[in-house]
């Protein structure tokens, strides 16, 4: 075993052989990537290519389903090299809802055929995997969702709506969740189904959003085919099976960093919109104490998601405190986008046009988007709620089922 000094080593080395410099520092292409998954080419797919056959697309996962079976200190090593060198694993973007959900699930759950037939394509990034959960009548209380799937030879035919299934027009394969059992109480009669996108009886619409762009879609199944293989876990088990990928969602959102630059303090982003008083200080006293009290809770999640990790000790295990995690993270990231247009002033509000420059642009985009992080992977409201009863031991809340 290699001590972590030899590990980081290695990376250092690996990544001097393998990371096309020309790429260094040019993490926004990874939102652009989000789309362009079967059309890289050049030094991206190169990347691809060589994150892929090091496993440093998913490090984590075992060699034999396309990981490097790195511990999650190590992890941390390489993302921290990659970091230092300005690299970036571009493969969860591609991979859709793989890397951060499909995947462990499938570690967890997966017969060993389905972790091979699926792990290894997530891995390497050339799979894309979106997750048809939500229905226009079963978002936050899921349980209610009302797509079934019925059992026909060696096949499940699903039929029904999804809806704000991301990516769903560009995803090769999608992770849904169906009624199996009708006469079941209703979250006894569900199933996880695994199928391919690619099939004339799936039909996808793009809604466009705010902020201008489609990143989910309105998904009808009409006698849609999941091959039996493709039932992870157990028949009408699937909400165990969906609890747990919703916590791996949750532990996905715990980051704050949504906008604003990686060179500058925030507060020197603000003192350059706003000025400064003869102290050099922020020059609006109210502002200067919002600007304080949201460093300071930035400061203190930032903490917090460290302090898990450390006390983890590299045994990083997901539980229902991601949930605790998500709404700060949300708090802090969105506060930072409403204090960024504050400064900014009418600056903050442009969307087109030579009189606003690229950081006010991308601010005004990303704080529309922003507004989405405290509705998916389950809203503000109901991660209290979860946190009120699974970690506090609050009695039940309204949701029945
Ligand atoms: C950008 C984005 C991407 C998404 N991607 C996907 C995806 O890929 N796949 C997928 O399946 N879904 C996806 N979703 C859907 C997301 O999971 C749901 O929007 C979310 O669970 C909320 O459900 P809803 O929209 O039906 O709102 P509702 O459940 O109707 O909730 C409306 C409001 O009521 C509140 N509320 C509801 N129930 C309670 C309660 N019991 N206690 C207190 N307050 C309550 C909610 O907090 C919310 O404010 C995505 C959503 C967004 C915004």
């Amino acid at each position: 075993m290699v001590n972590a000094t030899e590990f980081r080593s290695a990376v250092k080395g690996w990544l001097e052989e393998n990371f096309p410099l020309a790429l260094k520092g040019q993490t926004a292409m990874l939102l652009e990537l989000a789309s362009v998954q079967n059309n890289l080419e050049g030094d991206i797919l190169l990347w691809r290519q060589n994150l892929a056959q090091a496993g440093y697309g998913a490090p984590t996962w075992p060699k034999a389903y396309g990981g490097a079976g790195l511990t999650h200190p190590q992890a941390k090593i390489l993302a921290e090299e990659m970091k230092r060198v300005g690299a970036f694993n571009l493969i969860p973007a591609l991979a859709g809802m793989g890397v951060t959900m499909v995947g462990p699930t499938v570690l967890e759950y997966g017969t060993d055929d389905q972790k091979a037939r699926h792990l290894p394509g997530i891995a390497s990034g050339t799979i894309r995997w979106c997750l048809g959960l939500s229905e226009p009548s079963a978002g936050s209380d899921l349980a209610s969702l009302t797509t079934k799937a019925v059992a026909d030879g060696d096949n499940w035919l699903l039929n029904g709506q999804k809806t704000w299934t991301s990516g769903a027009d560009i995803s090769q394969w999608c992770g849904a969740l169906v009624r199996t059992d009708s006469s079941a109480k209703k979250r006894d009669g569900i199933s996880f189904l695994m199928l391919p996108m690619d099939q004339a009886e799936i039909k996808t619409r793009p809604i466009k959003l705010i902020a201008g762009a489609s990143p989910f879609c309105e998904t009808f199944f009409d006698d849609a085919k999941a091959s039996k293989d493709d039932l992870l876990g157990k028949p009408n088990e699937g909400w165990s099976v969906i609890k747990r990928l919703l916590q791996h969602e949750r532990q996905s959102q715990t980051s704050a960093s949504r906008t604003g630059s990686a060179r500058e303090a925030f507060q020197d982003t603000a003192k350059r919109y706003v000025g400064v008083d003869a102290q050099g200080r922020l020059d609006d006293a109210d502002l200067r104490i919002r600007l304080a009290n949201h460093l300071m809770d930035a400061t203190a999640h930032s903490l917090t998601v460290r302090r898990i990790r450390e006390e983890a000790r590299g045994k990083v295990e997901v539980s229902a405190a991601a949930s605790i995690l998500k709404n700060t993270a949300t708090q802090v990231a969105q506060i930072k986008s409403e204090l960024t247009l504050e400064l900014m002033g009418y600056q903050g509000l442009g969307w087109q046009g030579d009189s606003f420059n690229e950081e006010e642009l991308d601010n005004v985009r990303s704080w529309l988007s922003g507004k989405a992080m405290s509705i998916y992977g389950g809203s503000y409201e109901v991660q209290k709620n979860i946190i009120s009863k699974n970690i506090l031991g609050l009695p039940e809340n309204t949701q029945k089922g």
